[in-house]
Parts: C-alpha cells; sequence; structure tokens
C-alpha cells in the first residue's frame, strides 16, 4: 500500500488505546470500533411463541367451528375452543417474552437494535448511572434507559460492565462485577460509523460545533470538544487528551 509509514500505527489502533504520543484524543473520521452480540434464545421465549401459535389455531379453529360450518350449525365445542385460544393469546400478550435484541458494545459506548431498524445509544460520556442486579445490566443516561439481560446477553452484559469500569470509572461502582460467560467469545469488532455532532456543544467552551473538522472526540469516553478548547486531560474521564 502507499500508506504513509508515519501515521498508520494511530489509525490502525483500537480508539481506546493511546496513540504514540499518549493522547487519546480523536479525529471524527478516526476510526472507531464496537462489538454486535446476539441474543442466546431463552426457554420462556421459545415458550411464547409455542403458545401464540397454539392459541391462534385454536381461535381460528373456534370461529371455524362456530359461524363458518355450513352443514350442521356450531359444533357444541366451538365456543370452549374459541374462549380458550383468546385466554391463551391474551396470557402470551401480557407475560409472554418476545425475542431481545442485538446489543453493540465499543468506541460509540451501549447500543441496542430496536425494531424498524432504529438503534438507541448511549455514549460513555452521557451514561449517569449503571445498574447491575442479579438478572439485568442498566445504562441511564442522556433520556435513554438500555436494560440488558445478563440471560440471553450474558456476554454483552459482561463487556459492558468491564468497559464500563476502563471507560468512566466513576460511574461504577467498586463492587460491581459481572463476570463473562465460560467459554463464550466476544464477536469481532466492527467498524463504527463517526458520530453526528450537529448543533452538539463542546464539553469545556459549551460553544455548539458546526464544522466536522473543528470536532475532536475523547476515545476513551467520547465526550466532545471543539478543537481551539481542548483541555489537557478529558473533563469526564481524565484521559489524557494533550
Ligand atoms: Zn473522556
Amino acid at each position: 500500500m502507499a500508506e504513509k509509514t508515519t501515521k498508520p500505527k494511530r489509525k490502525a489502533a483500537a480508539s481506546a488505546k493511546p496513540s504514540s504520543d499518549g493522547s487519546l484524543l480523536r479525529q471524527l473520521s478516526d476510526a472507531r470500533y464496537e462489538r454486535r452480540y446476539e441474543p442466546t434464545t431463552s426457554p420462556f421465549a421459545i415458550v411464547t411463541v409455542l403458545l401464540f401459535s397454539l392459541g391462534a389455531v385454536a381461535l381460528g379453529a373456534g370461529v371455524y367451528a362456530q359461524w363458518l360450518r355450513s352443514a350442521d350449525g356450531p359444533h357444541p365445542y366451538a365456543l370452549y375452543i374459541l374462549i380458550a385460544g383468546a385466554v391463551v393469546l391474551l396470557g402470551v400478550a401480557l407475560f409472554g417474552q418476545g425475542p431481545a435484541r442485538p446489543v453493540r458494545v465499543g468506541d460509540g459506548g451501549v447500543a441496542i437494535e430496536r425494531e424498524d431498524n432504529n438503534m438507541e445509544r448511549i455514549a460513555w460520556c452521557d451514561i449517569s448511572r449503571l445498574l447491575v442486579d442479579g438478572s439485568t445490566v442498566t445504562v441511564q443516561g442522556d433520556g435513554t434507559t438500555i436494560s440488558v439481560s445478563r440471560g440471553v446477553h450474558a456476554a454483552a452484559a459482561a463487556r459492558i460492565v468491564s468497559e464500563a469500569r476502563d471507560r468512566v470509572p466513576s460511574k461504577v461502582g467498586d463492587d460491581v462485577q459481572v463476570k463473562a460467560p465460560e467459554g463464550a467469545a466476544d464477536p469481532a469488532k466492527e467498524r463504527l460509523e463517526p458520530p453526528q455532532i450537529a448543533g452538539k456543544t463542546c464539553k469545556a467552551s459549551g460553544t455548539v460545533i458546526s464544522f466536522e473538522k473543528d470536532a475532536r472526540l475523547c476515545g476513551r469516553c467520547g465526550e466532545l470538544y471543539h478543537k481551539k478548547s481542548v483541555p489537557d486531560r478529558c473533563l469526564t474521564c481524565e484521559a489524557p487528551l494533550k
């Protein structure tokens, strides 16, 4: 490749690692990465799907037996089948568990893929609280809450807590520990789009950053700075920026 030999080292490194001069300051165009975790299937989600199918079949059969049989009028059990199907479907709607959504963890913070290709994302610097209980890791911040199941997303939950500890240690309690599941490998890193900075302000000066070329990011927590107001250390995570 015809690449210059002076800088590629910094480009190739994961952006959470310091460059050769020790700085974690990044430009918008610098490569960022994250890992995408698919949920494992929980037995409860399988049962939900089975019950939904059974309920739908019973409802359909009930409707047929009650109203659509032309020859002998309604079947004597038609109403019971109809009611049973309706009750099962109602139960599924109230207590069933839909499939969990894929979760992403990396330089862009924590994200969850919702329906319709929508993504909810909380940058590390925007996390206000990280809550861990027996079943869930919950990330709060920026008007958004992302809950990640420690059951179907055991590897992602462990990764969230360990990266949060490295990137924004002040937001993570000292006694918080989530172990990665035995033998589970993290998915490979994927390239991440540059963050949207339109209308956002510099953490240090408060000025609105209008041009992408003026934007600088903390490579550890994702905090945003104007290139003229970059502090020596990140105001949010204390990473060295100069
Ligand atoms: Zn930072």
